[in-house]
């Protein structure tokens, strides 16, 4: 195999074999092929996109580059929640402990931050002492033990995902039907699952940035989690302002604490409980929508799901005393904010721009070898709909370097647009 013949045929816009993105791949995490080469098939797949069959190929080739789970002695239902990608979106730190309080087992494989979007495996690493890169049997272990574990992609586990994820967010190349359906679905399918919600994110802070493209991603996302005998549903939410009301790291996994104890913003909780209906559903551990929601508040008011939570941290490392203090810990050194220049309504958020500061704050990585900074983040004390007077402070920016602070502030300044309508914003898209 020659690699550049591949990649001029996939750039040209011609169909690529099973067996030519078998080798490539391969070859690619052997070492045989460099990262440039990867990073040119990567964009023109971008460019050109992929056939259902391509599709398929490279679901599979990713999903057998590691091992495959298998949960089938498990007495629950078996099942996992995955998001396409947000700003401030915690869902899966408060979902996961929440539907396990609730009998499903979770083996939840996330990944890191992905372009302009957060990744919860940043966020969980930001807890003192816990880890996410457990090898498989310790994994299997826990999830048999107490219902979740929440790990990253390890050497044994969708090893390709990890490579190409990596390389994706450093060179432009995230936004792609193809890459993400295969990037997801290997994911899910390796976790040995029966049931999978998918949280699909359509808007300026989303990947997919209309509702027909955010539909085109779910559909290809079904279609493999059916051919995988995985039932799959798909949600479609707003990702035209943050999630709740911070972005960042450790701030994330505080507003997540917050959420377990029955304190969290009220869009972060609605998405939570509208995924975990369907889950739950599922698992026929409830009927109706209003009841899965039910059974969701009281696991969170008779305090399971934050027990839940508690029993993870513990298990995979950290200390409960960390997260019993946490308005404590990773106190920013650096701290500034956005101030209203005039009086009026929010009318729209700049998600994707917002996103983008995080990673000027330190949350992200502008090329691989980077590393994240805990304390750094945003929070937002306005969002659409809301009304502001001249001087109100919009949003706070904070971490520990303050030359980032100031590149962030740059990005921030014309981020939240304020005029005379008080607009709705919409969450949950039907
Ligand atoms: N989440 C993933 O795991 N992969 C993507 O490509 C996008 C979102």
């Amino acid at each position: 195999m020659i690699p550049s013949e591949i990649i001029k045929q996939k750039r040209n816009g011609n169909e690529i074999s099973h067996a030519q993105i078998k080798n490539f791949i391969n070859d690619y995490l052997s070492g045989e092929i460099p990262e440039y080469q990867m990073s040119a098939l990567l964009m023109a797949i971008f460019f050109n996109g992929m056939t259902d069959s391509e599709i398929s190929a490279l679901v599979d080739v990713m999903l057998n580059s590691g091992e495959r789970m298998d949960f089938r002695h498990h007495s629950n239902y078996v099942a996992d929640k995955h998001s396409t990608g947000g700003v401030g979106d915690k869902v899966s730190i408060i979902l996961g402990p929440l539907l396990a309080a609730a009998g499903i087992a979770i083996p939840m494989l996330s990944g890191r931050s992905l372009g302009h979007t957060g990744g919860t495996l940043d966020k969980l690493e930001t807890i003192p002492g816990f880890k996410v890169d457990i090898n498989l049997d310790d994994f299997r272990k826990q999830v048999d033990s107490i219902g979740i574990a929440m790990i990253g992609q390890t050497k044994e586990i969708c090893p390709a995902d990890r490579r190409m994820y990596a390389l994706r967010d450093v060179t432009g190349t995230v936004e792609s039907i193809p890459l993400i359906s295969g990037s997801i679905m290997s994911k899910k399918i390796a976790e040995g699952i029966r049931g999978l919600v998918l949280d699909v994110k359509t808007g300026n802070g989303a990947f997919m940035k209309n509702i027909d493209d955010a539909h085109k991603l779910g559909d290809s996302l079904a279609r493999i989690g059916k051919s995988f005998n995985i039932t799959t549903d798909v949600v479609y939410t707003s990702m035209d302002q943050p999630l709740g009301k911070t972005a960042g790291l450790w701030c994330e996994v505080q507003e997540s604490i917050d959420g377990l104890k029955g304190n969290g913003p009220d869009d972060t909780m609605q998405v939570t409980f509208e995924l975990g209906a369907k889950l739950l559903i599922q698992a026929e551990l409830s009927k109706t929508k209003p009841e899965a929601i039910a059974l969701q508040k009281e696991l969170i008011s008779n305090g399971k799901a934050y027990k839940k939570f508690i029993e993870m941290v513990e298990y995979q490392g950290g200390n409960p005393q960390d997260i019993d203090n946490y308005n404590k810990l990773h106190q920013p050194s650096n701290n500034n904010e956005l101030r209203a220049e005039k009086s009026g309504y929010v009318q729209s958020m700049d998600a994707y721009k917002i996103g983008l500061s995080t990673i000027e704050l330190g949350c992200g990585r502008k090329k691989t070898t980077d590393s994240v900074d805990p304390t750094a983040g945003i929070q937002f004390d306005k969002k659409i709909g809301d009304m502001v007077n001249k001087g109100d402070t919009l949003l706070r920016f904070f971490n520990s370097d303050s030359t980032k602070l100031i590149a962030a502030e740059n990005l921030l300044k014309d981020c939240i647009q304020l005029g005379n309508n008080k607009v709705n914003h919409q969450l949950i898209i039907d």
